[in-house]
């Protein structure tokens, strides 16, 4: 008998690995997560954070929380730019406001928030849900047969080694995940093309940058090519840099031989003046690639994060990625583990998450060479899609989706176009119960939600028969019941639905099955898309 027995185990608790043990205990499912540093990040590193990262961390009460930090940390809605040198000021801007023109799709907003303000949160409410979290401990070995996961731990202050028996594991160990090395899982794509660094430091920018809205700055010109980003009140920020030198011949790997002195150079350099004293704090050194794992899933075994996916930061998605992956396999594992589910739903995380992530790695490296790299080849890149495609626009195509057309398959699309189609995320809509303003978004999270227009009794019927057959926990909402209105009298068209359609709404917020009318309408209908989509024998 091994000295831990848990449902599932977690390798890596940082971004993805707190994630995930926060979106478990979210479910009520218990786990365990070791984590080989001694305490969440201590570098900033992503920041930022997409509107549906922020509508998962709304989910779990985490919403205001988060927004307080970023306002803490960051100019609210700050810009993306490049400069030749920080004193020169802007030759392009990218993005001019983080939130122009997406305030519609969304109950929340896009926020800057470091990682080593955030992930103190994610823990704090993974811990408040029953995660454990170990910290300066490593997983040494694992194996798997077909009803678990055997693996060894080990704290690394005391040397002392524990076994632990999970039914499954989630490897969110980064993006040299040994995991996935073990599991011979290959990674496919661009590979390795700068040993990147990143310089944190300490310098008075205040005169340069207070009054304007800039969060992350490119640099970039003759000696460099890379990025700022800064914090409030502008006494430190980062420079990461990818390549150095003649920018049609770059020197791509600026990491290794790096000195102190050298880092100090780049720095003044990027700002464009010896004037400004500067204090080095550390150096991070990285590699930026594009790759994704060939598959997610080996046996009981998931990977998810940069063990997924590895991209370079250009886009801000990496992280963000990662989250959707947690989001996605949490609620899949609480509903097969508690038996609500057949095993099969399981298998559906990697059809789901694989193009998602595939499609958002080439964007982060259509970003990349576009903005920072003019030496490599543009032949055969993806075209830029819009930033709201990647971080909310991807559809899910596999068995827990119920598709309209099976010819269907987009990776993304514009989130104002997909009206609830199944495989897409379900859409925002302010509506109101009694006096509070709430969003379609406030209804999904624990459970497979049932949403009918307001002429939709029959389906709002014949789920409430269904699902209690089916012994799972299914919310039943109408518009016009229960105090549940839709004032703009938009929800209907948002969802692709007459008055008396519905839409069935994964806990993960994602479409899995739209009746477009109440023609249809019956118990039997219902008990069978919902065995269909759990997986079961119906
Ligand atoms: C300069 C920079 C800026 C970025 N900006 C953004 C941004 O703005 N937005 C965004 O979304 N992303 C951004 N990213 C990307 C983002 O930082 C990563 O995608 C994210 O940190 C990945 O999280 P992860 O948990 O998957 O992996 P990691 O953060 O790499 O964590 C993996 C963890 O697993 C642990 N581990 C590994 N093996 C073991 C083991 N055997 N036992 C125990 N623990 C183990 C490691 O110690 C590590 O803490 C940026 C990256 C860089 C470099």
């Amino acid at each position: 008998m091994a000295d831990i027995e848990v449902p599932v185990f977690i390798v890596g608790g940082s971004l993805v690995g707190l994630s995930t043990a926060m979106l478990l205990g979210y479910h009520g499912v218990r786990s365990l997560t070791v984590e080989y540093h001694r305490g969440t990040a201590i570098h900033p590193r992503a920041a930022q954070t997409s509107q549906r990262t922020m509508e998962i961390l709304r989910q779990v009460g985490l919403e205001q929380i988060v927004r307080r930090k970023s306002e803490e940390q960051f100019v609210q809605d700050g810009g993306v730019l490049a400069v030749e040198t920080l004193v020169g000021g802007a030759i392009a801007h990218y993005i001019a406001d983080l939130n122009e023109g997406v305030h519609d799709v969304s109950p929340t907003a896009r926020v800057f928030v470091a990682q080593d303000a955030l992930e103190p949160q994610l823990r704090k409410r993974a811990e408040e849900l029953g995660a454990e979290l170990r910290f300066a401990t490593e997983m040494v070995s694992f194996e798997q047969d077909t009803l678990g996961v055997s693996a060894v731990i080990r704290e690394r202050d005391t040397g002392k080694t524990q076994t632990v028996r999970a039914q499954y594991m989630v490897a969110a160990d980064g993006a040299y995940s040994r995991v996935r090395e073990r599991l011979g899982i290959r990674m496919l794509g661009h590979g390795t093309f700068s040993k990147s660094i990143t310089i944190y430091f300490r310098a008075h920018l205040a005169p340069l940058i207070e009054g304007h809205k800039w969060a992350v700055v490119y640099a970039l010109n003759r000696q460099l090519r890379g990025f700022f980003r800064f914090e409030k009140p502008f006494e430190k920020a980062f420079l990461a840099v990818n390549t150095v030198g003649d920018p049609e011949n770059p020197v791509t790997d600026v990491s290794t031989g790096l000195t102190e002195q050298r880092s100090l150079e780049l720095v003044r350099t990027a700002i464009g003046t010896d004037s400004i004293p500067i204090a080095i704090e550390n150096i991070m050194h990285w590699q930026a690639a594009a790759d994704t794992a060939e598959v997610l899933q080996d046996g009981r075994v998931f990977i998810a994060g940069d063990a997924a996916h590895v991209m370079p930061p250009n886009g801000g998605f990496g992280g963000n990625t990662g989250v959707q992956d947690a989001h996605n396999l949490a609620w899949k594992l609480a509903l097969v583990l508690k038996g609500f589910a057949g095993p099969g739903l399981l298998s559906t995380y990697g059809p789901e998450r694989r193009p998602p992530g595939a499609f958002t790695v080439e964007q982060a490296y259509s970003r990349y060479v576009l903005r920072t790299a003019p030496n490599m080849s543009r032949d055969g890149l993806q075209p830029v899609a819009p930033d709201l495609n990647v971080e909310m626009g991807y559809v899910y195509h596999s068995d827990a989706i119920v598709p309209e057309d099976r010819n269907d398959s987009r990776v993304h699309e514009n989130p104002r176009e997909s009206k609830a189609c199944p495989g897409t995320r379900a859409p925002h809509v302010w509506l109101q119960r009694r006096r509070e303003q709430i969003s379609t978004l406030d209804l999904f999270g624990r459970n497979f939600a049932l949403l009918a227009g307001p002429e939709g009794k029959a389906w709002t019927e014949a789920a409430r028969d269904r699902a209690r057959l089916l012994g799972i926990d299914l919310d039943v909402h109408k518009i016009g019941e229960n105090g549940l209105t839709d004032p703009s009298g938009a929800c209907p068209a948002a969802y692709g639905i007459t008055p008396t359609g519905a839409v069935l709404v994964r806990p993960d917020g994602f479409v899995a099955w739209r009746a477009k009318t109440g023609d249809s309408a019956s118990a039997e209908r219902i008990k069978g898309t919902l065995a269909t989509l759990l997986c079961r024998a119906s």
